[in-house]
Parts: C-alpha cells; sequence; structure tokens
C-alpha cells in the first residue's frame, strides 16, 4: 500500500541544478524502483478509475512516464503534450513564460475534441505554466479539463494556486516546500 516516507525517500534532491540556487527534484530514481513505482502509479489509478474522464493527456517527457501506465490501467486513451517541433501534422501551439525567455507545447489537432473530459498530467508543478499552457491548447480544441494531476508540487511557486483560480482543479501527491 501507499507510503508517503517510502516515495519521498526515493526521490533525489539536486541543489544547484540546473542553475545555482535551485534544487531540483529528480525523479529518475523513481523508475528504478518498482516498488516505489507501483505505489505513485496505483495512487494515481486510485484516484482516477472511479472518474469519467475520457483522455489522459501527458507533458513531455517525465509526464509520460506516469501517465502511460495509467492509461494502460485504466483502458483510456493516451494523448501527447510535446515541446515545440516534435509532433508530426497539424498541430494547435502555445507558448508561455519561463523566468528567462519563453516555451511552447503543442498537440495534434486530433487528439482530444468537443465532448472530451481530459485529465491533465505531469511530473511536477512548479509555477504552473506548462500544465497551463496544455490546459489552454485542450480548451482551443474544444475539449474540457477536469483535472491536472502531478505527482510533485513546489507550493512555495504557488503554481498549483495559478491553476486553481482558472476554474481547474488540481491534485498532487507529494509537496516540497
Ligand atoms: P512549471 O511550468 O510549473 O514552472 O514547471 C514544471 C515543469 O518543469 C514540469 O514539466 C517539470 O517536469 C519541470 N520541472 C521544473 N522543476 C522541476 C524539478 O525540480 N524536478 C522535476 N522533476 N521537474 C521539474
Amino acid at each position: 500500500s501507499y507510503d508517503e516516507f517510502y516515495v519521498k525517500s526515493v526521490i533525489r534532491s539536486l541543489p544547484d541544478w540546473p542553475e545555482p540556487g535551485v534544487m531540483f527534484r529528480d525523479i529518475t530514481p523513481l523508475f528504478k524502483d518498482p516498488k516505489a513505482l507501483r505505489m505513485v502509479a496505483d495512487g494515481f489509478i486510485q484516484r482516477y478509475m472511479e472518474s469519467d474522464l475520457t483522455h489522459i493527456a501527458c507533458i513531455d517527457a517525465r509526464g509520460f512516464l506516469i501517465a502511460s501506465i495509467m492509461a494502460y490501467q485504466m483502458q483510456k486513451p493516451l494523448v501527447l503534450v510535446r515541446k515545440k517541433g516534435k509532433l508530426p501534422g497539424k498541430t494547435v501551439h502555445q507558448e508561455y513564460q519561463l523566468e528567462y525567455g519563453t516555451s511552447a507545447v503543442e498537440m495534434q489537432i486530433d487528439a482530444v475534441g468537443p465532448g472530451d473530459r481530459v485529465l491533465v498530467f505531469d511530473d511536477l508543478i512548479a509555477t504552473g505554466g506548462t500544465l497551463l499552457a496544455a490546459c489552454t491548447l485542450i480548451k482551443k480544441l474544444g475539449a474540457e479539463v477536469i483535472e491536472c494531476a502531478a505527482l510533485i508540487d513546489l507550493p512555495d511557486l504557488e503554481g498549483s494556486v495559478r491553476i486553481q483560480e482558472t476554474g481547474i482543479p488540481v491534485y498532487t501527491m507529494l509537496a516540497y516546500e
């Protein structure tokens, strides 16, 4: 069964990466630990098993890893939100602010559409900019975002509050102050 202390013990904190002053929460050890990975995936699956969601959208690249396990177990369609230039064919595009400069995410135009109820998943919420841009894309395609979910929240950066202020519920499993 789910053990928050155990999962947290598997996530590694790296000071000054990718730049000085940033404490990076590294989830790669989670994927080397089948017990911890199963706890996390089962936790999300349990939360959404009875939901009326129609699609799981996941964010490039660590968001893909857990969301694909959920989609497999829940037998739901998985759709990708990718960094710009990665997806072939017709796409919708949304830029967002980073601390320095901008970034952009894209989805294929047939990923979701009107009537779809989409859960949006990423590994971590910092400023919330990435998930908000993904939600904008999903709405552009005519679908509804039912919730944003992430393994980790960094509440000091207030990204989850920013997302909630747009009317979208947020669920995170762990917080790091
Ligand atoms: P935001 O857009 O909320 O500011 O940043 C979240 C995005 O940046 C996520 O896609 C996440 O993968 C990445 N990110 C930012 N900081 C961290 C971190 O400390 N650890 C991990 N694993 N990802 C991070």
